[in-house]
C-alpha cells in the first residue's frame, strides 16, 4: 500500500494544513467536511500518514521510514480508526473510551498520536459526549481527525471544538483529468462526472458499477449459449459493451475455466465466479477451451481494423456455440 496522498481538488487545504504542521499550529481537532465522493477521507488518511511519517519529503510522506512501512502494512500503533462496527449502525460510547485511554499514553512510535473517526455524525449521544471530554483536556500531540457528509448531525458543542475544513468540488478540467487516469480508455470522464454532480469518486464508483452492470451482462448471455440459445438473437444483447471489454471479460473466464480445471478451485482468480466455469468445464474439454483462447486472441487483433460491431458479436457467438457443440 502506498502512502495516502491528498487529491488535486484538495491542493488547497493541503497547504495550509502543511503551513499549521511546519509552525507546530495543527489544533487537537480537525473536521473535514463536505458531500460524499469529495475524497475527504483520503484526505484525512493523507494528513495522518504526513504527520506520522519521519522524513515527510516536501508534501508527502517518505514512503520508506519505519513508520511508512507501518503504515503500509495497514497497521500503525499510534494511528486509531474510530467508525461504526457495521455500517449504518452508531460509534458508540465503549469505542470512544477506549480510543481515548489508548491515545492518553505516550505515543508508542514516539510521534504523534492519531484517530480518524468517520463518519462523525454517527455519533450517539453518549459517544459524542465522551468525545467531547477528551477533547476539552486534550493531550499533546494528538490528532483527531473527523470526516462527516452531515456536519449538522453532530451536536454543536462538538462542532466547536473542532478546526472545520469544508472540501469543495473540483473545477471540472481538474475533476475530468484526475478521472481520465483513474478509468480505461472506452468510459468517458465527461459523462461520468456529470452523472455524479462533479464528484469524482462518486464517478468512480458508477464506472465501476457500469463495469460490473456489463460483467453480468456477458455473463446471461453465456449461459443462455450454454443452454442452447441462438447467437444471432443474443447478440444483439452486447452490442452496447465496447468490444475490447467483452473479449478481455470473455478471456479473463476462460482462463479461469482452464485454471480450474488444471490446477483445482485455490487457482481460480475471481471465485465469484465458480459455478459458471464448472458450467463451461462441463461442457468443454481443455482442448475446446484452449481453441476458444486462441479464437479470442485473434479477434482481438482484428479489433484493429475496427470491424463492423454487430457482425463481429455474431461470428464471436456462433464461435463459441460451435464449440460448445451445439449447431
Ligand atoms: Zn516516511
Amino acid at each position: 500500500m502506498k502512502p495516502a496522498q491528498a487529491l488535486p481538488w484538495h491542493a488547497e487545504i493541503w497547504q495550509q494544513w502543511m503551513q499549521q504542521l511546519h509552525e507546530g499550529r495543527l489544533p487537537h481537532a480537525l473536521l473535514i467536511t463536505g458531500l460524499p465522493g469529495l475524497g475527504k477521507r483520503t484526505l484525512a488518511r493523507a494528513l495522518a500518514h504526513q504527520v506520522l511519517c519521519r522524513q515527510p519529503d516536501g508534501g508527502h510522506p517518505c514512503g520508506h521510514c519505519q513508520d511508512c512501512q507501518l503504515l503500509a502494512s495497514g497497521f500503525h500503533p499510534d494511528l486509531h480508526q474510530l467508525e461504526p462496527e457495521s455500517e449504518g449502525k452508531a460509534i458508540k460510547v465503549d469505542q470512544v473510551r477506549e480510543v481515548s485511554s489508548q491515545v492518553q499514553k505516550t505515543a508508542q512510535q514516539g510521534g504523534y498520536k492519531l484517530v480518524l473517526l468517520w463518519p462523525a455524525e454517527a455519533l450517539n449521544i453518549n459517544a459524542a459526549n465522551a468525545l467531547l471530554k477528551t477533547l476539552e483536556e486534550p493531550e499533546p500531540r494528538t490528532l483527531f481527525l473527523l470526516v462527516s457528509d452531515r456536519p449538522s448531525g453532530l451536536p454543536a458543542t462538538l462542532r466547536s471544538r473542532c478546526q472545520q475544513w469544508a472540501v469543495k468540488a473540483p473545477t471540472l478540467v481538474e475533476g475530468q483529468a484526475w478521472l481520465r487516469a483513474q478509468l480505461s480508455e472506452d468510459q468517458s470522464p465527461q459523462i461520468l462526472l456529470k452523472a455524479a454532480s462533479g464528484r469524482p469518486l462518486q464517478a468512480l464508483k458508477l464506472a465501476e458499477g457500469e463495469a460490473e452492470h456489463q460483467r453480468q451482462a456477458i455473463q446471461q448471455v453465456i449461459e443462455s449459449l450454454v443452454r442452447g440459445a441462438d447467437p444471432v438473437d443474443l447478440a444483439a444483447r452486447l452490442k452496447s459493451i465496447p468490444l475490447r471489454d467483452l473479449l478481455n471479460c470473455l478471456q479473463a473466464w476462460l482462463a479461469d475455466s482452464l485454471r480450474l480445471r488444471l490446477l483445482g478451485d485455490a487457482a481460480v482468480q475471481d471465485s465469484r465466479q465458480l459455478p459458471l466455469y464448472q458450467q463451461l468445464n462441463a461442457l468443454l474439454g481443455v482442448r475446446q477451451l484452449l481453441n476458444l483462447e486462441q479464437g479470442l486472441r485473434q479477434l482481438h487483433l482484428q479489433l484493429q481494423s475496427n470491424p463492423n460491431t454487430e457482425l463481429f458479436l455474431e461470428n464471436l457467438l456462433i464461435s463459441l456455440t460451435q464449440e460448445m457443440g451445439h449447431e
